[in-house]
């Protein structure tokens, strides 16, 4: 179910508006109001489990601890094991991003484009969201990059390829 309008105005009210994560304030940054347990895992829309978060820290793209003053109406124990899993994210995609450009210089002999580095970080993070490994995405990076015509979607393309297999093999 989305947040209603008037519960993300009273949660950015609550949190000052500014990140809860990094304390990012706008107009340096675009907040949104954020699941600490994300839905999938279960997570509701109630306010002990909305916090605002800036567009980097929304995407698990930062790894920033929270700030000293805990906000008391997040459930703090949630909003600890969030910024576990956002670290956890983090790191992931360190090594898989290192690989993809480190297979992308060696077989193309060039620099992927600003563009094409911002479409892989964003499906990058997408994959890991999902739950992949760390060693399967590593393989379909290194796929997508000794691709011909190398593309970003070959990434994704082989992510799918991998869980495919892993449902039938499962
Ligand atoms: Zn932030």
């Amino acid at each position: 179910m989305a947040v209603s309008k008037r519960l993300r105005y009273e949660i950015l009210r609550r949190d000052n508006h500014a990140c809860r994560y990094c304390g990012a304030t706008a107009p340096d940054v675009k907040l949104n109001v954020d699941h600490v347990i994300p839905q999938a895992l279960g997570g509701t829309d109630k306010p002990d489990n909305l916090v605002t978060a800036c567009a980097d820290c929304n995407s698990g793209k930062t790894s920033s601890l929270p700030g000293a003053d805990p906000v008391m109406d997040v459930d703090q124990n949630h909003f600890r094991q969030a910024v576990l899993v956002r670290q956890a994210v983090q790191t992931v995609a360190d090594v898989v991003r290192t690989t993809w450009l480190e297979t992308w210089r060696f077989v193309h002999r060039s620099q992927p484009t600003p563009d094409l580095r911002c479409e892989f970080d964003a499906r990058l993070t997408e994959a890991v969201w999902e739950g992949r490994t760390t060693s399967q995405l590593v393989i379909a990076a290194r796929s997508a990059a000794f691709a011909q015509n190398a593309n970003v979607d070959y990434f994704a393309y082989h992510v799918a390829c991998d869980a495919a297999e892993e449902k039938v093999g499962g």
